[in-house]
């Protein structure tokens, strides 16, 4: 199997002696859309800075589509480009210069780095901003000049660290269509995100961290059927006293007086559920899912450590 990322019993120890990792182990497929999800302190950006040489490994393997991080890590990094969580460029410099200069490093010429970077910088609707310094971008602005300066001495992995942390909802989805895109076209994508919404949307495997360890490592569809419980809020037109007397399979709470939610299997269909509603007469306005179904197991899965 030609994997993008093959990772094999990976430690990191601080100098602190704090330990980060613990023998992790996990694959991404080229190709892949992946989500390296975690709550704080799990040990995404060791990670990521361990994938990307920034930081040192205690003991471990690390692969980048089949290149040995240690014994041919010029090939290794020539692979990966990333996306930090911090900005990484100077924001007195012009737009332009900061994802050119990037090219440098790789060895690409000024000549053949320029169209690369109005490419990127036009897929991400900053052309009109590439001869701006960068300190007059907004924070949107900025993190998309870090993508394009990740892009463009055309990686075959990008990985992507929180992409969406603090952006509106109109640039997560902008951001959203953009990386779908270059992964359909065949960049390999790793992203570490708390939105899990956006793991779900995105992703189609996935690997949970906690405490520096892998706790889940499986596809999205397979890790989503695991949950089999779903709750729904429901709105009522008419004011309810009391919640609605549905039979047993569902587990009925009232919210408030236009509201109530209802918990149910994952194989239970919603048919049944609006036949009861109707025959008891409750018109209902509109509804919505409670949680995110990759939230609750996500939580569940963290009480159990
Ligand atoms: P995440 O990205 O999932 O929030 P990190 O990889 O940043 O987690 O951190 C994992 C753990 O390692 C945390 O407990 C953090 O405090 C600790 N840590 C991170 N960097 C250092 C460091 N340079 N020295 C000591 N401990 C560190």
């Amino acid at each position: 199997m030609n994997y993008a990322i093959d990772i094999t019993q990976l430690n990191k120890t601080y100098a602190n002696g704090h330990v980060a990792l613990k023998d992790v182990s996990f694959q991404v497929q080229t190709g892949d859309f992946f989500a390296l999800l975690g709550p704080n302190g799990a040990g995404k950006s060791t990670l990521i800075s361990i994938l990307t040489s920034l930081c040192q490994k205690t003991s471990g393997g690390v692969k980048i589509f089949g290149f040995d991080q240690d014994s041919q890590s010029q090939q290794a990094k020539s692979c990966i480009g990333v996306v930090p969580q911090e900005l990484n460029f100077n924001p007195y410099d012009k737009v332009i210069d900061i994802v050119v200069n990037q090219a440098g490093y790789y060895g690409i010429a000024r000549a053949q780095a320029k169209p690369l970077a109005l490419h990127y910088l036009a897929q991400l609707g900053l052309l009109s901003k590439a001869d701006k310094p960068a300190i007059a971008l907004s924070g949107g602005m900025k993190r998309r000049v870090m993508i394009a300066k990740a892009l463009v001495h055309q990686p075959k992995l990008l990985i992507l660290d929180e992409p969406t942390a603090g952006v509106d909802i109109e640039l997560r989805r902008s951001l959203w269509d953009f990386l779908s895109e270059i992964n359909r076209m065949g960049t390999t994508i790793v992203l570490t995100t708390h939105y899990l919404e956006e793991a779900e949307n995105l992703c189609r495997n996935i690997a949970i961290i906690h405490h520096g360890e892998i706790l889940k490592n499986t596809s999205m569809s397979v890790l989503l059927q695991t949950v089999n419980k779903e709750a729904f809020i429901f709105y009522a037109e008419a004011p309810l006293l009391v919640a609605p007397a549905l039979s047993s399979q569902f587990h009925v709470r009232l919210l408030d007086s236009h509201s109530f939610e209802v918990l149910m299997d994952q194989g239970d269909n919603l048919n049944s559920l609006f036949l009861e509603l109707i025959r008891l007469g409750i018109v209902i306005s509109s509804m919505r899912n409670k949680t995110n179904r990759l939230e609750a197991l996500f939580l569940d899965l963290i009480k159990s450590v």
